[in-house]
Formats: structure tokens, C-alpha cells, sequence
């Protein structure tokens, strides 16, 4: 089968994957943007975005939405893909191999993103779909008036733990230390939320049902040595993300952890490899951010296409 050819391809079609398209599209490059799900990304399971400038606060999805008809008013097509590999040939050529094409390009831009790290204790994978949950957007009214739960002291733990607030009994906090980790803001506004509490300094050992449905979790402070029970009808897990970058393993431009390392202008040690948004090892993971990296990255496509020519 003829593999399909573009100037750029960009894989993952999240807010860095949108805007290195739109950039690019816009230099009068023909761009692919591949995703194995619906444009979006992450954004499509958060309910208010407040720190993108231009809006005091809009919807994941409908951010989402604006985004996609931005990125695709030049032209930048988006079709489904799940990239299995990428292999590059002595010529600098790309191969992308998905599930059911095969493409071709010089300029790859990978923005594949981060997805939820479980929790690895028994019951979570039991009870998944039935209690437990890593998507407060998704499942949140599943649990209108019933007490839940929520894992971890981040910035998603604590913002999604404000917007389950609004519909269930209450919420509780777990977190395995005695402060969190989520941004200021977020913390001045839970702490003053009164439908939501907090248990410090403890771990979750376990997922607890009744065969059917979760019914609360087993807990172990680890200041006190205590072993205890909360009943909950949910349990919302938000301890952080791991890179998507499976398929580009054997490239060699991952950290020991998996995400991509970059410079600057987001080039990988690959010529004609780019990377945008979570899936770079980088400090600060947020919309903003990688929006600012898929700017760089599509001009940088352009920039390499260029050089090729010369
Ligand atoms: P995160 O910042 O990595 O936080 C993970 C939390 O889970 C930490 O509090 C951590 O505890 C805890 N944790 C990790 N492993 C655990 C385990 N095995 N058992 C119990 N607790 C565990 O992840 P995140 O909150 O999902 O955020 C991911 C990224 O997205 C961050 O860069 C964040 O800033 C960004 N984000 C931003 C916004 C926003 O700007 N509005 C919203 C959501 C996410 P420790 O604190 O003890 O390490």
C-alpha cells in the first residue's frame, strides 16, 4: 500500500497539537493531526478552564471546540490514527504506521500528551466504571447526594474535587501528606469549600465493595499507624500522569520516565522530530503551555522543511 504523504504530521490533536497544526497549516504546509479519540484532549474532561486568557472561564469541551475550528481554518485535516510506531529512514523520511494507514513526511510533531496513573491497590480495577473513577466531568451526576472520595493533592485532585462538590453530599480529600500540592488558589478555595473535607497523611489501601458497586475505601494514616474504613459510593483517583509516548520508545528520545526531551524550539535529538505540551519533560503542564509549545514547533516544522530545501 502507497503510504500517504504530508508535509507535516502532527500526532495528537490536544491544545499544543492544535496550534502546532494551525501554525503550520497556515505556512501553506499540507498537515495531518491523528488522534485515536475525539479533539481535545484532556480539556474534554475538565469542567471550567479559568487561566486561559481571553475567556474568565469556559467550558473543557467547548475550549476544545474553539481550538479544533481554529487549527482547521487552513486547511490542517484530522483523521483518526492510533500510531503503533515511527521509523526514520536514512533519508530524514518519517514513517508513522497507525492501525490502519501508513504515512510519510519530513516533519513529525508528537503531542500525544499524558494520561491518569492509577493507583494500584486492590479494588481499583474491580470496581472501575462502578465507583471508581479518574473523570469527575464524566461520571460526577453518577453520584448526585452520595458521599465520595478523592485521591491525591494536586491541582486535578483539588479542582475536580470543588466541581464534585457541587452535586454530591460531600467530598473528602485524601492525601497521603499533611499539605497539598495544588496551586494556591485552588487550595484557598476548597479549604473555605464546607462540602468538602480533608483526611491528611493518609494512604488508600484499598477499594472496598460489595461485589457490585464500591462502598467505601480502607485507609492507613502513616503518622499514626492507624488502619481505618470511610464509607463512599465514589472514589475519584487523580495521583498524577504518565506520558503517552509507547510508540516512540525505541527513538531514543525519551527520559528514564518517558517523556520527550526537547530544547527551546521543541526539537527532539531527531532532526524533524518535534514535541508539544505534556508529553515533554518540562516543569509546568497547563493549557497555556502548550499552546506556546505547539506555536514554536509549527513554526520549527517550517523552519526544518525549509532547511531541507536549501
Ligand atoms: P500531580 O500534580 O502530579 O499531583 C499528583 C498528586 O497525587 C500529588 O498530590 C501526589 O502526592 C499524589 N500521589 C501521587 N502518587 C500517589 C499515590 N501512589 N498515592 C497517593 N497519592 C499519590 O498530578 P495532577 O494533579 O493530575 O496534575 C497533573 C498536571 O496537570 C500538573 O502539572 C498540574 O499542574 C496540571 N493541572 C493544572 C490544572 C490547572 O492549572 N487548573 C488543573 C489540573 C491539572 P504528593 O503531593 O505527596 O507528591
Amino acid at each position: 500500500m502507497m503510504a500517504k504523504s504530508y508535509d507535516v504530521i502532527v500526532i495528537g490533536a490536544g491544545p499544543g497539537g492544535m496550534t502546532a497544526a494551525l501554525y503550520a497549516s497556515r505556512a501553506n504546509l499540507s498537515v495531518l493531526m491523528l488522534d485515536r479519540g475525539i479533539y481535545g484532549g484532556q480539556m474534554n474532561n475538565t469542567a471550567a478552564v479559568e487561566n486561559y486568557p481571553g475567556f474568565k472561564s469556559i467550558l473543557g469541551p467547548d475550549l476544545a471546540e474553539k481550538m479544533y475550528q481554529s487549527s482547521t481554518q487552513f486547511d490542517a485535516e484530522y483523521g483518526y490514527g492510533s500510531v503503533d510506531s515511527v521509523t526514520v529512514g536514512d533519508d530524514g523520511l518519517k514513517t508513522v504506521v497507525t492501525d490502519s494507514e501508513t504515512y510519510e513526511t519530513h516533519a513529525l510533531i508528537i503531542a500525544t500528551g499524558s494520561e491518569y496513573r492509577k493507583l494500584g491497590v486492590p479494588g481499583e480495577d474491580e470496581y472501575g466504571g462502578r465507583g471508581v473513577s479518574y473523570c469527575a466531568v464524566c461520571d460526577g451526576a453518577f453520584f448526585k447526594n452520595k458521599p465520595v472520595a478523592v485521591i491525591g493533592g494536586g491541582d486535578s485532585a483539588v479542582e475536580e474535587g470543588g466541581y464534585l462538590s457541587q452535586m454530591t453530599s460531600g467530598v473528602n480529600i485524601i492525601h497521603r501528606r499533611d499539605q497539598l500540592r495544588a496551586q494556591k488558589i485552588l487550595q484557598d478555595r476548597a479549604f473555605a469549600n464546607d462540602r468538602i473535607g480533608f483526611t491528611w497523611d493518609t494512604i488508600v489501601t484499598e477499594i472496598l465493595g460489595d461485589g457490585q458497586k464500591v462502598t467505601g475505601v480502607a485507609t492507613h494514616n502513616k503518622k499514626t499507624g492507624e488502619d481505618s474504613q470511610q464509607s463512599v459510593d465514589g472514589v475519584f483517583i487523580y495521583v498524577g500522569n504518565q506520558p503517552m509516548t509507547a510508540p516512540f520508545l525505541d527513538l531514543g528520545i525519551t527520559d528514564e520516565k518517558g517523556w520527550i526531551v526537547t530544547n527551546e524550539k521543541m526539537e527532539t535529538k531527531v532532526p524533524g522530530i518535534f514535541a508539544v505540551g505534556d508529553v515533554r519533560q518540562k516543569d509546568l503542564r497547563q493549557i497555556t503551555t502548550s499552546v506556546g509549545d505547539g506555536g514554536i514547533a509549527g513554526q520549527e516544522a517550517f523552519n526544518y522543511l525549509q532547511s531541507l530545501g536549501d
